[in-house]
């Protein structure tokens, strides 16, 4: 139900970041629409590991109990070779150290878990063709005036490129693609276990664990130097992976021709707002897969914007982004020195990482391990 008198804000994405904003902006006393441009709720999606401030954020939320319910209890990172058999593997004492608190679940399922918390119409199918500082044109030709626009509509946003000009100017490509999915398979879904387990060569890994409902999800990461991605992403991956062993095979077998696939990229912009527009999320800060938090980055710019908003609504998107800028400069700058440890570039740098997954149950190696794994941002949080 509309709010009379309320500002009105328009958020464009209804992923992590647009559903949080979308949240605590309803809670703030917002009245607001989000559109999204997937003609339904995009839900599954890949697993991602889900910790430190956005899981604060997720606690203020009240949201920590549903997400526990989504968590898949994955206990192990396992490096294996090209007959399966197991070259390294961080311990369970040390994962459980390193991952402490980790909520290890499927994108889809955070966003899912968010988006059935809130009560604010939700526009499917829809996107923005202009936007002229409050004014916004729908793809259906429709215009309407807004006090806030949030633009959260991921790492190609077309908020930015209308706003801010074009995503060359501001997209850092890593040299990397990825694609992940998931399929039904309970006899490979047994096999594997809830264990992340890879298979690395030079400049290319391929993983795959078990996720509920006898089902078995797949990462794939490869150089390239091209940034563009192929037309035909499915044919792409039996090309770089063919070659292969382990489960491989079988992974490209069922690769489903809507394959989630993309170029690694981060997002580096000096401003994140213009006028009544301001981005949060992979929009303004992807950080990459590499670095590992971005939803939780996510949730957390959402949190503090709306924080700031409510503070004063005059230099409110200053203080957000001077708040969440260096973290994200942080984890940015970390996932660009993470490169080495998930995408190898030779044989001997692997036999490097398989040994320290090894030695990672001695104390000074599992620090090691944990002090390369997590970035200190949890600062982000507090107000000056
Ligand atoms: C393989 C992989 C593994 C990852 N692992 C982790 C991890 O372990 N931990 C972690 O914290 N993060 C991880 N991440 C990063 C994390 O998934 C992202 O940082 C996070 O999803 C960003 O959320 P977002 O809402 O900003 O963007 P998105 O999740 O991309 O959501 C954007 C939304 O906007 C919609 N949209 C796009 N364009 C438009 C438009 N023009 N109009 C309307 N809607 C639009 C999209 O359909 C989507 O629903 C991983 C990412 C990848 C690819």
């Amino acid at each position: 139900m509309p709010k009379s008198n309320a500002q009105r804000a328009l958020v464009v994405g209804a992923g992590i970041a647009g559903l949080t904003t979308a949240w605590w902006l309803d809670r703030a006393g917002w009245d607001v629409l989000v559109v999204e441009k997937a003609p339904s709720f995009r839900a599954g999606g890949y697993m991602i590991d889900f910790f430190g401030p956005g899981h604060e954020v997720a606690r203020r939320m009240g949201l920590l109990p549903a997400l526990e319910s989504r968590r898949a209890p994955i206990s192990s990172v396992t490096s294996v070779d090209s007959s399966g058999r197991r070259r390294g593997e961080i311990s369970t004492a040390a994962y459980e150290a390193v991952a402490d608190g980790v909520i290890s679940l499927l994108r889809g399922d955070l966003a899912e878990v968010v988006l059935a918390d809130l009560d604010v119409p939700l526009r499917c199918g829809t996107t923005v063709l202009a936007v002229n500082d409050g004014v916004v044109t729908f793809a259906d030709g429709s215009v309407d005036e807004f006090d806030l626009i949030v633009g959260a509509d991921g790492i190609h946003s077309s908020v930015r490129e209308l706003v801010f000009g074009p995503s060359s100017s501001f997209v850092r490509y890593l040299g990397h693609h990825t694609a992940a999915f998931s399929f039904r398979d309970p006899v490979l879904s047994s096999r594997i276990g809830y264990r992340y387990q890879m298979l690395t060569v030079p400049h290319r890994m391929i993983g795959c664990y078990a996720v509920r409902g006898g089902a078995v999800a797949a990462l794939m990461l490869y150089r390239s130097e091209s940034q563009a991605v192929p037309a035909d992403a499915a044919s792409a991956l039996r090309a770089r992976f063919g070659d292969l062993g382990w489960v491989t095979p079988s992974l490209l077998s069922v690769v489903p021709e809507d394959v989630y696939y993309d170029e690694v990229s981060q997002v580096d912009m000096t401003t994140w707002h213009r006028g009544k527009v301001v981005l949060v999320g992979d929009a303004c800060g992807a950080v990459s897969l590499f670095a590992g938090h971005g939803a939780s980055l996510a949730m957390t710019g959402a949190h503090v914007l709306v924080e700031e908003l409510s503070a004063g609504v005059d230099g409110a998107f200053e203080r957000y982004q001077a708040r969440m800028k260096p973290a994200v400069a942080h984890t940015q700058e970390f996932g660009r020195r993470f490169i080495g440890w998930m995408a190898p570039a030779s044989s001997w740098r692997i036999s490097l990482r398989d040994m320290a997954f090894r030695l990672s149950g001695w104390p000074v190696v599992r620090n090691l391990v944990r002090g390369s794994l997590m970035p200190d941002i949890d600062g982000v949080l507090t107000r000056a």
